[in-house]
């Protein structure tokens, strides 16, 4: 039996997306050949490179609003720098929302590029909410945040409006939930949260905003240069782009995000409606910002750790360990996670009260 996978990332994925690509690696297309040994110039590998774009654009709502898709590498801790490379004016300035470890290393990143405001923190209440009150400076050539912490497990439920260029890591949440994704410039994501293995990274950019900065920009971190040559400039990560297609493709075979938000709603509602009920349990972040991808619980009696271990570990759920920044137990629901994982959880939650 498959195990119930809550790993933070990489991820679960669908099993029907596994297979496929399993029998891809083996033979591709039916032409006996291997996806991994074939020209990525090929028409069969540039057919899933466009497969790709087209159903990120799709899905998210934003086709012909001039946004270009982009499959990348060097992960989302890449993207904290190719940012401000492509986003920061020389002498610019750029506003930063500080709601985390990734938010904090996408700070880090662009301090060395320029002239960074922190225009709020969670950091006094270890990241366990997300700001609301802040003032985004009105000659900010950009504002970055990041609409879900995976690590902490709280989630921004709205985006401020903002004159600035609008940029947002949604590595850990893209593709699970509805919203008006036109209202950002800048969207990347690395693939092993919700969307396919690590290897890939996805950048969805508005054309319009590239090109005003009078850096110059090396190659390799230059958005219009990707673009130009649809995501080959060089060799892209065929496996990673593949299998993230596939999954794209079972996301809208499925509904699309619409579809997927209700299964997704129903697993957090599921989980935070036994955190909020079983006494032996706490949530760890404020309620209204409250992750629906990433759920952070304690044990309200440390005494029981061993007992709650042994018994999820018997019913073959992974991966429930919290992150060592914030301790006790977090519990990823990615798109790929069926309710059913979710009510065993519930289950052993309910029996370790009796
Ligand atoms: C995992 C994660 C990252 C880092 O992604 P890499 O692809 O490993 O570089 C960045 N931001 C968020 C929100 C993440 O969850």
């Amino acid at each position: 039996m498959k195990k119930h996978n809550f790993s933070a990332g990489p991820c679960i994925l669908p099993q029907e997306v596994l297979k496929q690509a399993s029998e891809a690696i083996l033979n591709f297309n039916n032409d006996d050949l291997s996806l991994i040994e074939i020209s990525h110039r090929s028409p069969a590998f540039v057919k899933v490179m466009e497969n790709a774009r087209s159903l990120v654009l799709e899905l998210l709502n934003i086709e012909n609003k001039g946004y270009s898709v982009l499959f990348l590498q060097g992960g989302a801790s890449l993207e904290f720098l190719m940012t401000p490379y492509n986003f920061l004016k020389t002498n610019g300035k750029a506003a930063y929302l500080d709601t985390g470890t990734w938010s904090s290393k996408s700070i880090k990143e662009a301090k060395l590029l320029g002239n960074i405001e922190i225009v709020a923190s969670s950091k006094d209440k270890n990241y366990n909410y997300i700001p609301k009150d802040y003032h985004i400076p009105t000659d900010a050539d950009y504002f970055h945040c990041t609409s879900n912490n995976t690590i902490f497990g709280t989630q921004m439920k709205s985006f401020p409006k903002t004159d600035s260029l609008l940029v947002c890591d949604m590595s850990s949440d893209i593709f699970s939930r509805q919203l008006d994704f036109s209202q950002f410039d800048l969207i990347y994501a690395g693939a092993q949260k919700n969307m396919g293995p690590a290897g890939a990274t996805l950048v969805v950019v508005k054309e319009a905003a590239l090109g005003k900065t009078g850096r110059i920009i090396p190659s390799m971190l230059d958005y219009q240069v990707h673009i130009s040559k649809d995501s080959m400039f060089n060799t892209p990560s065929v496996f990673a782009v593949y299998v993230s297609m596939l999954t794209l493709q079972w996301l809208k075979n499925l509904g699309g995000v619409a579809a997927i938000e209700k299964i997704n709603n129903a697993k957090a509602e599921l989980l935070y409606g036994e955190i909020d009920s079983n006494p032996l349990f706490q949530g760890v972040t404020e309620k209204e910002d409250r992750s629906y991808m990433n759920v952070t619980f304690t044990l309200t009696n440390e005494s029981l750790k061993d007992k709650f271990d042994m018994m999820w570990k018997g019913t073959g759920i992974n991966g429930l360990g919290g992150h060592r920044s914030v301790g006790g137990y977090r519990a990823s629901m990615y798109n790929a996670l069926p309710l059913e994982s979710v009510q065993v959880l519930v289950d052993v939650m309910r029996k370790l009260n009796n």
